[in-house]
């Protein structure tokens, strides 16, 4: 992967604690321990409640494919021209929660809506690892 493209700021107090996990291969969402809902993205307080007192909890990192879109064409990024057709979807965690990443590791034709997928931890940097997903091998 190159490492040229536009990275995640790890320094944003509210997302430290993620990718920190991330780069270890763990994926976190939040749980608000007032109304008992999990949200993602990250945020500094509850979007159900507005509690303030979120707490990270480790995902099983399973679930399927909520929608999804292939990208046929690149940006004006040239970073992202080699990876074209690529998959962007929601993919639909087993915790509850909706994750917009990569689906990866097969080809666009191959992912549909409700495919079960797995994050797979794609390491960019020594430090920095992005939470895509792959189909399932359980299924
Ligand atoms: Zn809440």
């Amino acid at each position: 992967m190159t490492a040229d493209r536009p990275l995640p700021d790890r320094d944003a107090t509210v997302d430290a604690q993620f990718w920190a996990a991330a780069s270890e291969g763990r994926l976190l969402v939040q749980e608000c321990p007032d109304c008992e809902n999990r949200q993602f993205f990250p945020r500094e307080w509850c979007h159900f409640c507005g509690s303030e007192a979120v707490e990270w909890v480790e995902s099983e990192g399973s679930g399927h494919v909520h929608t999804y879109t292939v990208i046929r064409r690149a940006t004006e990024l040239p970073a992202f021209a080699e990876d074209v057709p690529y998959v962007v979807a929601y993919v639909e965690l087993d915790e509850g929660v909706r994750v917009c990443s990569n689906v990866v590791g097969c080809a666009p034709a191959a992912v549909e809506i409700g495919l079960p997928v797995e994050v797979a931890f794609d390491r960019v940097t020594e430090d920095l690892a992005l939470p895509k997903f792959r189909p399932s091998e359980e299924e």
